[in-house]
């Protein structure tokens, strides 16, 4: 599954975690370049090395993707390097979680900012490159967390935003041969869930018919999906991938 021979993807917080399955699974895939962003320089400098140690299919770009301004210099630096984009993977995500009538507005503009806003700034740039070319694939990295989950008002409404934003992705960009679909990943085994106390996470698992956490792999594996061919005819959509918890 997930052949990805001669493409060139752009993918979002590169630096750890999800990400860096994707890129791996991105790389046996055969894809040509990946681009990979992240605005921790060291961290994405030491993924970059682990993942494609002589840098050839690997290009590293520091960029917050809150920041429009580096969102548009760096679209323009990747084009500069590999000439097009096929695919972009938005998977940059923070969380803030706080019950909420404790959250403050920095909690929730900055989730907002790097979880929403920044796939919006990323398709910006890139959507209309795909329309030029009559090609792309889009794949937004939501939660289960979307439909609702206590403690994250914010974390929740920035992840069911990229649903509907995917769909309309989706329908907008049908004609000309752009696919929008997310992946909505349930608790996944990443430094993002060391933030999570250790019984709220006991509780979690419970609540997980597998009786375990994801693996980031199992996540790459549907945006590979998702990135190829194989997926043609599949937009619009999100997949759940939970290990079977009531979402
Ligand atoms: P992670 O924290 O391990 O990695 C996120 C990466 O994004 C980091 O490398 C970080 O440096 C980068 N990043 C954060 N803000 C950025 C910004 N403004 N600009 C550029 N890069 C930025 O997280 P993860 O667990 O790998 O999560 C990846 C995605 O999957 C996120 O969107 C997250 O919301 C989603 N997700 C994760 C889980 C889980 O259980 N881990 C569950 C559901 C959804």
């Amino acid at each position: 599954m997930g052949d990805l021979t001669g493409r060139i993807a752009v993918v979002t917080g590169a630096g750890r975690g999800i990400v860096a399955a994707i890129v791996k699974r991105m790389l046996k895939d055969k894809v040509k370049g990946v681009a990979m962003l992240d605005y921790d320089g060291a961290l994405l400098e030491a993924s970059a090395k682990n993942l494609d140690p002589e840098q050839k299919r690997v290009f590293c770009a520091v960029c917050d993707v809150s920041n429009r301004e580096q969102v548009h210099a760096t679209v323009a630096k990747i084009i500069e390097h590999f000439g097009t984009i096929d695919i972009l993977v938005n998977n940059a995500g923070i969380t803030r979680d706080k019950i909420f009538h404790k959250m403050d507005p920095e909690n929730w503009d900055s989730v907002l900012n790097i979880n929403l806003n920044g796939p919006f700034n990323l398709c910006r740039e890139i959507v209309p490159l795909m329309r030029e070319k009559n090609y792309g694939r889009i794949v937004n990295i939501s939660s289960t967390s979307a439909f609702g989950n206590a403690g994250q008002a914010n974390y929740a409404a920035s992840k069911a935003g990229l649903i509907g934003f995917t769909k309309t992705l989706a329908k907008e960009g049908g004609l000309k041969n752009i696919t929008a679909n997310c992946v909505a990943p349930g608790f996944i085994d990443t430094d993002m869930l060391r933030a999570v106390p250790p019984d709220v996470l006991k509780g979690y698992l419970a609540g997980i018919p597998v009786n375990r956490l994801g693996k980031p792999d199992e996540i790459a594996s549907v945006v590979s999906f998702f990135s190829s061919d194989d997926a043609s005819f599949v937009t619009g959509q999100y997949l759940i991938v939970n290990g079977g918890a009531n979402t």
